[in-house]
């Protein structure tokens, strides 16, 4: 049987979400027997990019021409195209300053008054390209990466989850940080996966891996300003991971 020929890439990012598929050391014997892994700057020299694919898998945020180029490129290059982590979907920290005015100064304070390379504020793909399916995580969760593998082998794509990260908390029989220690946790609203990682240390969920889909952004505002959070911190906490949210009836 031909094996898939899958891309790894990435924009504006720290490579995180790349080396979960490197971090899979039991499972990559078997990842490179499956795949024609053709494209993987990061890890392999050689690439030849004008190559296609069955399958790109992409992280990171679109926040420079270059980023753009290459984000075409693997799209039109590709048979399916795979958002891959939370800067891919949501942005992420590379667009944790967005909400927020300042670019410029902010720009002479990390890159002083010289010349700059040319860049906007970064953003998701779904901006720019169809994306056909995503894994969210800052870094992604590795399960969620090989039942991604598995499902293209089998020439699928895998079942997606949409419940909170409260639910797995409360699964856990964690203490609830939010009802009982009154600490700002964004459990109600953020996509779940990572089996509340966080809460269960007794850390609030700060929503790295972004919102579960129809999260009730508002109900989960009003709860929180009424237990006496301003606003303002609420958005800086909730725009960290995430610059972009629909705070419905309270905008
Ligand atoms: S601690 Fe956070 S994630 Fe856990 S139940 Fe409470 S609000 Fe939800
Ligand atoms: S609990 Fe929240 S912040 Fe922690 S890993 Fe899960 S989604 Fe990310």
């Amino acid at each position: 049987m031909k094996r898939p020929r899958l891309a790894v890439a990435g924009l504006t990012a720290c490579s995180g979400c790349q080396l979960t598929l490197l971090n899979c050391e039991e499972e990559l014997p078997e990842i490179l027997r499956s795949f024609e892994l053709v494209y993987f700057p990061m890890a392999e020299s050689g690439n030849d990019p004008q190559a296609l694919f069955d399958a790109a898998i992409v992280e990171g945020a679109v926040s420079t021409p270059g980023d753009l180029a290459t984000l075409f490129r693997l799209r039109h290059a590709s048979r399916l195209l795979v958002a891959f982590g939370t800067c891919a979907l949501f942005g992420g920290v590379a667009a944790m300053n967005n909400a927020w005015s300042g670019r410029e100064e902010l720009m002479r304070g990390v890159y002083g008054e010289g010349e700059r390379f040319e860049s906007f504020p970064p953003s998701r793909f779904s901006n720019f390209v169809s994306v056909d399916f995503s894994i969210t995580g800052c870094p992604p969760e590795k399960p969620e990466l090989i039942a991604l593998l598995a499902a293209l082998l089998a020439g699928t794509l895998p079942p997606t989850s949409s419940y909170p990260v409260c639910t797995e908390c409360r699964s856990r029989e964690n203490l609830c940080l939010l009802l009982e220690r009154n600490e700002l946790c964004l459990g109600p609203i953020i996509q779940a996966g990572c089996n509340a990682r966080c809460p269960a240390t007794g850390i609030v969920c700060e929503g790295c891996r972004g919102p579960v889909r129809e999260a009730n952004v508002a109900q989960e505002l009003e709860l929180l300003l009424e237990r006496g959070f301003t606003r303002e911190e609420i958005e800086r906490r909730m725009s960290r991971f995430t610059p972009e949210w629909d705070y419905g009836q309270r905008h």
